[in-house]
């Protein structure tokens, strides 16, 4: 699909009435234009994510002082709209200042304290303008998600706030900070340093590298990490700090000790021009990916009661991702993309809600037979499962249980190797992971229980029956397990034949699963 600019509010929320009435999933991902690598990270992961995706592209008014760069704000429509294109973006929404604040507007969010602090003491009004605009957009737009990067971290932390408290539907995610080679993180306004600006801006980033070596050493004074931090600064004049501080993520309080999760913040001046940076401690080792999760899950917007997805996703979301590099596929079925998309996200918004987990291998060859992809075209291995669990249609199945493949993203052949299944299993422990009150586990035939038994309960090759063997006399059999990561709890784990790759059936175990 070409796509679309839309100026227009009404245009606007004709496009959105569309996508809603098509059951699809909507991304936003806010812009205020002058393109670069680090808006693009968050237009694929919202491509990822959702099924329409649209970019907002408005230089805010209100979130600039009166002595601050409005007019001179960087801006390159044409090259924004042909780059967003070249992503197939299915919408460039970019609505003049009129539009978006006809005369007569009078209505300013106020976001509380955490706008007095940092960015918001040196930018009085900033927050107050952002959430303003955030606020405009999600009401016009109406996104299942928008996406934010954790390069203005107070920002991010200002709209979890704001749709936490006035309880907006909408799903923030948090993407992190890209970088130039050399450290520098990307910014629309490092297009204005010169040469020797653009050298001595890198002490921003030198600074947290600092900081992170300290932390990850096992230094967790923060006084002492900061003492270095500033020390950074001490030999270039070019460079004004106006604050580096280490902080609690939800409240912005500064922290006497560095824990996962803290946050070190910095801002400085180059001439003109001011720059900020951040960074999230992570456990050592801890890729900069999962961070921003790390840090946003003091909020409550992640508490257990939540439907909210928690680190535990994002986690999971990455690893799925990363299978594209195992050396075991030669060919992927179904992109991580189709899956987190189809099947955790829509089927499953309450994780703590499914009791019981189905593991099977139900999508060889063609993705499309999962089960979620067709769920009004049940194929033999649907309408088998739904047998066995004593259910009629896809609606009953998903009220109640989730099914994930034993070796979902490798699977082209029936049978699939034993290095296959080894490999897989990591993605498997993540998902029971992400369901924290499973009471039941169904296993699916051969491939599901080998893999179970060897590399989820750890039992040695001479221990585990062969499966047909187990289930001779009942047609089914069951056991119960402690899962490592859900303490003290007992799982029920129900081994059956599998509905189409064995010859033999079990008898429905719709009695035993309450
Ligand atoms: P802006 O156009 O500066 O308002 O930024 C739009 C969005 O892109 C915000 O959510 C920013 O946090 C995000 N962003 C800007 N620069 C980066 C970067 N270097 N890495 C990741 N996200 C960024």
């Amino acid at each position: 699909m070409a796509t679309r600019w839309i100026t227009t509010l009404p245009e606007m929320n004709r496009f959105t009435a569309e996508v809603r009435s098509q059951a699809k999933s909507l991304a936003l991902v806010p812009t205020m234009g002058a393109l670069h690598e680090g808006h693009f990270s968050l237009v694929r992961r919202a491509k990822t994510q959702c099924d329409v995706t649209v970019v907002s592209v408005f230089v805010n008014p209100t979130q600039f002082g009166p002595m601050e760069d409005l007019a001179r704000y960087p801006r390159s429509p044409e090259k924004d709209l042909e780059l967003l294109r070249s992503f197939e973006v299915d919408v460039v929404f970019a609505p003049s200042s009129t539009e978006i604040y006809p005369a007569g507007f009078a209505t300013f969010l106020d976001p509380g304290h955490i706008t007095t602090v940092f960015e918001g003491a040196i930018r009085p009004g900033h927050f107050r303008g952002v959430a303003t605009v955030v606020l405009k957009l999600f009401n016009i737009v109406r996104p299942d998600i928008a996406f934010f990067g954790q390069k203005d971290f107070q920002q991010v932390v200002v709209i979890r706030r704001l749709v936490e408290d006035l309880n907006l539907p909408v799903r923030i995610v948090v993407c992190p900070i890209v970088r130039e080679a050399d450290g520098l993180a990307k910014s629309s306004r490092n297009v204005y340093l010169n040469a020797e600006d653009r050298k001595a801006a890198l002490l921003l980033s030198r600074s947290l590298e600092r900081a992170e070596e300290m932390a990850q050493t096992g230094e967790g004074d923060a006084q002492k990490l900061l003492e270095e931090m500033r020390k950074t600064f001490d030999a270039e004049p070019r460079v004004q700090l106006d604050y580096a501080a280490i902080v609690n993520p939800a409240t912005l309080e500064p922290v006497a000790q560095v824990i996962p999760g803290s946050v070190a913040l910095v801002a400085a001046r180059l001439g003109t021009v001011r720059l900020i940076d951040n960074l999230i401690f992570g456990p050592p080792g801890s890729p900069p990916q999962l961070r921003p999760q790390l840090a946003l899950t003091t909020l409550p917007a992640d508490k257990e009661s939540s439907a909210t997805p928690g680190p535990e996703i994002e986690s999971l979301r990455l690893s799925i991702e990363n299978c594209r590099d195992c050396a075991a596929v030669s060919s992927i079925s179904l992109p991580p993309r189709e899956f987190f998309a189809k099947y955790l996200k829509r089927d499953y918004p309450d994780l703590h809600s499914t009791r019981v987990l189905v593991i099977g291998r139900c999508a060889p060859i063609n993705p499309a037979g999962l089960p979620y992809c067709r769920p009004e075209e049940p194929n033999r291995f649907a309408t088998g499962l739904y047998d066995l669990l004593g259910v009629r249609n896809f609606g009953e199945f998903k009220a109640r249980f989730a099914l994930t493949d034993a070796a979902r993203c490798h699977a082209t052949v029936n049978r699939v190797d034993e290095r296959t299944l080894e490999y897989c299993v990591k993605h498997l422990r993540e998902e029971l992971k992400v369901f924290p009150n499973l009471q039941s586990i169904v296993i699916l035939g051969e491939d599901a229980y080998l893999q179970f038994q060897k590399h989820i309960l750890s039992r040695a090759p001479a221990n585990i029956k062969p499966l047909k063997q187990l289930l001779k006399s009942e047609g089914w059999a069951q056991e119960t397990v402690r899962l490592p990561w859900h303490g003290q709890r007992d799982v029920r784990i129900f081994y059956c034949y599998h509905p189409t790759f064995d010859n033999n059936k079990s008898p429905s175990l719709a009695p035993y699963l309450g």
